[in-house]
């Protein structure tokens, strides 16, 4: 069974992350979609709100598994017996910091290796910062989140 895990913070999961996750989904057996819990980033959705969110709009795909983990993802990938981690590239900008963490990944685990999926055109700009920084103004976010998640969104500046 090939198995890979989706790592990030979906905070919140965008249109961005469902394609990811869409997409990779229907190159593996089963993908983990790994919350990342990291108390530094002070994040605007709790791990258990962000656990929903995802299995709410996920809930069509049938070999997916929500999660969350804290420490190192490379232990958590060998914890759930992931053989590959599934990150995306936006943009150049993220391809530097992403080929140091797959590098240094490789060292500690060789057994574990990084697939890149490059970002559907029409989400190569979006990201969960640019989602929470038009509804901190209260700006239209229908075209980066899927509507049942727009109000809870709003919620949080309210
Ligand atoms: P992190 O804090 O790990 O960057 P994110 O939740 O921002 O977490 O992103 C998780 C993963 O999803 C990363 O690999 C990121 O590059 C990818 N990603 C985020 N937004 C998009 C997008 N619009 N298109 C493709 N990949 C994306």
């Amino acid at each position: 069974m090939r198995r890979a895990i989706y790592p990030g913070s979906f905070d919140p999961v965008t249109f961005g992350h469902i394609d990811m996750i869409e997409r990779s989904a229907k190159i593996v057996d089963e993908l983990v979609v790994a919350i990342l819990i990291n108390s530094a980033k002070n994040p605007l959705f709790s791990v258990k709100e962000r656990v929903s969110m995802l299995e709410e709009i996920t809930c069509h795909i049938p070999n997916i598994r929500i999660t969350s983990f804290d420490g190192l993802l490379i232990d958590y990938a060998k914890e759930v017996d992931a053989s590959i981690v599934v990150r995306g590239l936006r943009a150049v900008t993220d391809f530097e910091y992403e080929l140091q963490i797959a590098q240094t990944n490789r060292i500690i685990n060789s057994d574990i290796d990084t697939m890149f999926l490059t970002t559907s055109l029409e989400y190569a700009y979006l990201s969960s910062t640019i989602v929470k920084e038009v509804a901190s103004y209260g700006g239209d976010i229908s075209h980066f989140v899927p509507e049942q998640l727009i109000d809870r969104i709003y919620a949080k500046y309210s």
